[in-house]
């Protein structure tokens, strides 16, 4: 009896020491990563006991909101001189910082898509994309006969802030089209297996940026077709999931699946994301509304944004904390207020368990 005792002793103190780790608010802390391992380790070897433990009482995050909306930032060139669809190293390096400080992390389009949310207790997920393959993007330069990566490029900027600021992350998907990605037509293949080997995407921007909207139906299939084989050309295992929009414009109505899936020569294509050009943020993939097939973007830009800019959705949600996807710290767990139970596809949690505190 007294063995049975000390074991659910310890059950209750390995459980306790879990539940602090996940339920505790940080935000703006300097602690370096999440470890979900680690807690999912210590919950994994309670359960070798033999005691059935009574369920844990949880701490739930006040704050979290994995509802929440959540941002899919849409970049174009970084330059010398800020225009419409042009933003310089400095101001890049600012929207970088500004994130960060605000408490937001970076993760990959294809973790958000898939419910794969892994980012801290109290913080709010951010999916960053690069549309059009240009060199001031991804720009390779020599020095002393070795390439390297140009610092005021946005992968060098993004690096850059990685290597100070671990726990920002490091994704972005980039939406290349042919025949020459990011410019330098020799370095294809070195850039390319570069994104995929430090936790970048490669994405569908068609082969030669025609409007989807305005060729024929069997056009739009060989234009996502040949991007997809011309990607593979260069990294033949990589799959490429999801499309941004050329333009934002696609085949209206029922035509529409053809940016979707489809073939062309005997290359397949399937996106489970497609992105537009505006003006929002998306939806949590919580949400019952939620469709990755038709995903909004926010403009990460200060010119011409009428409102729907990065800074203006950044102050809209300093305003309304309630409408931010806040994190409860554990991938496995969706915790919503009370008000969000209703907007929730409980059908979609795939084994995820739901917590709904009040509020
Ligand atoms: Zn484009």
């Amino acid at each position: 009896m007294k063995k049975i005792w000390f074991l659910f002793l310890i059950t209750v103190l390995l459980f306790s020491t879990a539940c602090q780790s996940n339920g505790t608010i940080k935000v703006n802390s300097n602690n370096t990563s999440t470890n979900p391992e680690q807690d999912k380790t210590q919950s994994e070897n309670t359960n070798t006991t033999t005691v059935e433990p009574t369920k844990p009482e949880i701490i739930i995050d006040k704050n979290a909101n994995e509802n929440g909306k959540i941002m899919i930032l849409m970049y174009h060139g970084i330059g010398e001189e800020e225009k419409e669809w042009v933003r310089t190293s400095e101001n890049f390096r600012k929207d970088l910082e500004v994130l960060y400080s605000k408490g937001y992390r970076l993760i990959s389009l294809m973790d958000y898509i898939n419910n794969n949310i892994k980012v801290e207790a109290g913080y709010t997920p951010v999916v960053m994309t690069f549309d059009d393959g240009l060199l001031n993007q991804f720009n390779m330069i020599q020095e002393d006969g070795i390439n390297k990566i140009d610092p005021n490029c946005a992968v060098g900027l993004l690096e850059d802030f990685y290597k100070d600021h671990n726990d920002f992350g490091r994704a972005a998907t980039f939406y290349v089209y042919y025949p020459v990605p990011f410019r330098q037509k020799d370095l294809i293949k070195e850039k390319f297996e570069f994104l995929i080997n430090n936790g970048y995407e490669i994405g569908n921007h068609s082969y030669d940026h025609p409007s989807l909207g305005k060729i024929a139906l069997e056009e739009v299939d060989k234009q996502l077709a040949m991007n997809v084989t011309s990607t593979k050309s260069y990294v033949p295992n990589y799959v490429v999931e999801s499309l941004a929009l050329p333009f934002g414009e696609a085949p209206k109505g029922d035509n529409y699946k053809h940016v979707v899936s489809g073939s062309y020569e005997g290359t397949e294509y399937l996106n489970k994301a497609v992105l537009k050009v505006g003006s929002n943020p998306a939806l949590s993939p919580n949400n019952k509304d939620f469709d990755p097939l038709k995903l909004p973007r926010v403009r990460a830009s200060e010119l011409k944004t009428e409102g729907t800019g990065i800074y203006d959705w950044l102050s809209y949600f300093e305003k309304n904390p309630n409408k931010r996807y806040i994190s409860d710290g554990n991938p496995d767990v969706i915790t919503v207020p009370s008000t969000e139970e209703a907007n929730i596809d409980k059908d979609k949690l795939s084994g995820k368990e739901l917590r709904i505190y009040d509020k």
